[in-house]
This record gives C-alpha cells, sequence and structure tokens, in this order.
C-alpha cells in the first residue's frame, strides 16, 4: 500500500521537526497533495491513523488540502488548470506543455504546543 509508506515517511519527518520545534505535542498537521501524486487522501489519512496509534502522534489531526495540475503551454504560454488529466492546452491544441503544479507531496505545517 502506497500511502502506508508515505505515512511513515510524514511521520518520521513529523517526530524530528517536532523536537526541533520543541514541541510537547504534535496537534495538527497540514499537508499538500498534488493531484498527480496517485495517493488518496483518504486512504493516506486512514493509513495515518493506523501507523500513529501507538507513537507521540496519536490522535494528531491531518488536514489535506489537494492540490490542482496546473500547467503551462510552451507553443503559446498560456497557463491553465489541467483537467480530467487532459494534457492539451485549451487555446492552441498543443500537447507541449510545461507541469507547474499537481507534483507536490508536502508537509504544509505542524501546529501544537
Ligand atoms: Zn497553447
Amino acid at each position: 500500500m502506497h500511502e502506508l509508506s508515505i505515512a511513515t515517511e510524514i511521520i518520521n519527518i513529523v517526530e524530528k521537526e517536532a523536537s526541533r520545534q520543541h514541541l510537547t505535542r504534535v496537534e495538527e498537521i497540514g499537508l499538500k497533495i498534488g493531484a498527480l501524486t496517485g495517493v488518496n487522501p483518504d486512504a493516506l489519512t486512514f493509513a495515518f491513523e493506523a501507523s500513529t496509534g501507538d507513537t507521540s502522534l496519536a490522535g494528531v489531526v491531518i488536514k489535506i488540502e489537494k492540490i490542482p495540475v496546473k500547467g503551462e503551454c510552451r507553443a503559446c504560454g498560456n497557463a491553465f488548470e489541467v483537467q480530467e488529466f487532459v494534457f492539451i492546452c485549451p487555446e492552441c491544441g498543443s500537447s507541449d506543455l510545461k507541469i507547474s503544479q499537481g507534483e507536490e507531496l508536502d508537509i504544509d505545517y505542524i501546529a501544537g504546543q
């Protein structure tokens, strides 16, 4: 399960970051997940809850912001949101695109005390 290994990695990063920030308790973790990552937010939340049960992060709230795919046309310079994974410029019909957004898998913030 893809999401389980991602959850494990996020837990590792958050635990390190929490100790760096001297947080005794992490209450909320904000994630940014691009549509192109193929990560299912519900599955990730579930994997996270399953993996944190016996750690210091048990009960932490996960807020996931889904990042839509955005592209930039190399032919005409048009910047647009890619709908339904159709990688074609709506202005000129070119398929020569630069993906500018949608591949993120980032920890946006860690909140706690
Ligand atoms: Zn174009």
